[in-house]
C-alpha cells in the first residue's frame, strides 16, 4: 500500500473533483493506493484494505496518524526554508519488538516522493520536473539540499548516491 497525504489539490484531486490545481484541501487528506505498477497503482479504500487483509482497521488508523505526524513535521521545516510541502506518498512496515508490532515509516521521503513548491514562485522543487519534462531537476534538488544546509552555499550535488548508515 502507498498512502499518499495531500494538502493543495494536484493533478488527479483537481481532475477528479474539478477544483483548480493548487486549491487548499479543507484538511490534510490521505488516500491509499494499492502499490501494482501492472495495474498502475489503483486507489483503494479502507473497505478494500480490511476485505482483502492487506492491513486492520488499527493499522489503517497508525498509518493515518503516522501520516499526520510526517506531514506536521515536513511541511514546518520545508515553510521554514521557503518551500511548501504540496504532498507526499508514505510506505510503512510492520515492526516486532518480541510480542509487539509498531508501525514505521519504511522508505525513503524525498523529492521523488514528496511535490515542494517555491512558496513565493510555486516553481517545483521535486520529481514533477522529470515527470513533466520541464528540465532543471538537478538544479532543483541541488536548491532543496542547499536551503535545508545538506549541501554549502557554492558546493555542487556529487552524484555518489546514497551511503549505508548501520
Ligand atoms: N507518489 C510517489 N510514487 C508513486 C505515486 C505518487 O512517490 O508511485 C507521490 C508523488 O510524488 C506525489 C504524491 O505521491 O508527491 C501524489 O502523487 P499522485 O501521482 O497521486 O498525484 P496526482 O498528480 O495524480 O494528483
Amino acid at each position: 500500500l502507498e498512502a499518499v497525504l495531500r494538502d493543495l489539490a494536484s493533478v488527479s484531486l483537481a481532475t477528479r473533483l474539478r477544483i483548480e490545481e493548487g486549491t487548499q484541501v479543507p484538511r490534510s487528506i490521505i488516500e491509499f493506493y494499492y502499490k501494482n505498477d501492472a495495474l498502475n497503482d489503483p486507489m483503494v479504500s479502507e473497505e478494500h484494505i480490511t476485505a482483502f487483509g492487506w492491513a486492520t482497521p488499527q493499522e489503517i488508523d497508525d498509518i493515518m496518524a503516522l501520516a499526520i505526524r510526517v506531514n506536521d513535521f515536513l511541511s514546518g521545516l520545508f515553510l521554514g526554508v521557503g518551500i511548501r510541502l504540496v504532498d507526499f506518498k508514505m510506505e510503512c512496515g510492520r515492526l516486532w519488538e518480541g510480542e509487539m508490532m509498531r508501525i514505521v515509516v519504511a522508505d525513503e521521503i524525498s523529492p521523488d516522493s514528496c511535490r515542494w513548491w517555491d512558496i513565493k514562485s510555486n516553481d517545483k522543487l521535486d520529481k514533477d520536473r522529470f515527470r513533466r519534462d520541464m528540465g532543471g531537476l538537478v538544479e532543483a534538488y541541488t536548491e532543496v539540499a542547499r536551503r535545508l544546509g545538506i549541501i554549502g552555499e557554492n558546493e555542487r550535488a556529487t552524484h555518489a548516491g546514497p551511503k549505508l548508515v548501520q
